[in-house]
């Protein structure tokens, strides 16, 4: 059987279109961004196009650009950055329950360093932010809200445009974590109100390694860097400029912003034939979330009776994720699924399905043969072992 990869949340195939761009660069260029001779002012160019790339995508201007090594670190620097920039009277901050990783453990390490005092927007159980919750916790004393655009287990989407109004009114900063949906939704920076947005070239079929924070004005200002050196990117973020992969991240976020709509309208397309394929074939196949409002191109789907785990090692070649993680040597359900209130069972049952650019008709069919199977197997095992 041939390999199918629907995995796109975890990482997304590089475009054979952005690998055509960064060959020249890995290739013939020579030379530090910063440099002022020739060859380093050719890098600078070309870093500052991929600048305009990134900026369009997501409605922010170049000059509020800041490249990192990806997603993980502008969610570090949005939120150190902003608690070390901070004024006394501004001592707590708020991230919502179902952050990625890397905004959930740099909110808890700050905390537990006495750097702020972290609070945490419960979500509803259709796993989007609860605005009442959020309007509650808020007060003139929090320096910043840190929510997700949509999440990356379940692909629920955030009211944003709701929190960042409520977020300003108390005078508190917004960062949004927009990796999984600028490049597959339209983003706009004003119009959403957010003052730091993070993003990653991965997902959106660009180089992995690669990211941004890109910022309004107010937001890049009140931050403090956390890697310190010879001041590239406004002081913001030391390091010579990974040119390949920024000009890679640029070739990704142009092609995704030309054809995200289209795009979307595809993928969502093939993610409806396969759950309701699934839920043909299968009893007690359950959605995860509220599934009006999600990514074009996830799917969380409890398939009750069968542990997810054993339901992805019997899927083979057909690559799908499970939320629950590795932790100090046991499986521990996913924090998502448990913060929308899923009964730790049923979060050990949650497989999730995400499509993209490349995925075909033919892997939407062997994807769902090979879920049956396994679902089929995983159940059949477990009643005998009960
Ligand atoms: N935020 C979200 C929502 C993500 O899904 C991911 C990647 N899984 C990250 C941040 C981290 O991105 P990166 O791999 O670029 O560090």
């Amino acid at each position: 059987m041939r390999a199918v990869y629907l995995d796109y949340n975890g990482s997304a195939p590089l475009d054979p279109r952005v690998a055509e761009i960064m060959v020249p660069i890995l290739t013939d260029g020579i030379g530090n961004a910063s440099s002022i001779h020739h060859f380093g002012r050719q890098q600078s160019v070309a870093v500052d196009e991929a600048r305009e790339l990134v900026a369009a995508m997501v409605g922010g201007r170049s000059s509020n650009v800041v490249f990192t090594a990806g997603a993980t670190e502008a969610n570090n620097l949005a939120l150190r950055g902003a608690v070390e920039g901070a004024l006394a009277d501004r001592p707590r901050i708020l991230i919502s329950a179902v952050e990625h990783a890397s905004v959930r453990q740099t909110a808890r390490w700050l905390d537990e360093h006495g750097l702020t005092k972290l609070d945490v927007i419960p979500v509803t159980n259709a796993g989007f932010v609860d605005l009442d919750a959020l309007e509650s916790m808020l007060d003139t004393d929090v320096l910043l809200v840190s929510v997700m655009a949509a999440n990356s287990e379940t692909g629920i989407l955030n009211p944003v445009e709701e929190i960042a109004k409520r977020t300003h009114a108390v005078g508190a900063l917004l960062h949004c974590d927009a990796t999984q949906s600028a490049g597959r939704l339209p983003f706009d920076l004003e119009r959403t109100g957010a003052d730091l947005v993070s993003l990653s070239s991965h997902k959106i079929c660009g180089p992995t390694g690669v990211g941004a924070l890109v910022g309004t004005r107010r937001g890049l200002r009140r931050l403090q860097p956390i890697i310190h050196g010879g001041g590239h990117e406004h002081g913001l973020r030391s390091g010579s400029l990974n040119v390949a992969g920024i000009v890679g991240f640029g070739a990704a976020a142009r092609i995704a912003t030309d054809e995200r709509t289209s795009e979307s309208a595809r993928v969502a397309k093939a993610r409806d034939r396969l759950t309701a394929a699934l839920k043909s074939r299968l009893s007690r196949v359950h959605d995860i979330g509220d599934v009006t409002r999600r990514l074009p191109n996830t799917a969380n789907v409890r398939f009750e009776g069968a542990d997810a785990e054993a339901v992805v090692i019997n899927m083979g070649p057909v690559a799908v994720s499970t939320g629950s993680a590795c932790s100090s040597g046991s499986i521990e359900p996913s924090e998502v699924l448990l913060a929308m209130g899923i009964p730790r069972d049923a979060a050990f049952e949650s497989v999730r399905f995400s499509l993209g650019r490349f995925t075909t008709r033919e892997d939407v069919e062997l994807a769902v043969e090979s879920a049956v199977t396994a679902v089929e197997h995983v159940r059949y095992m477990a009643r005998r072992s009960a």
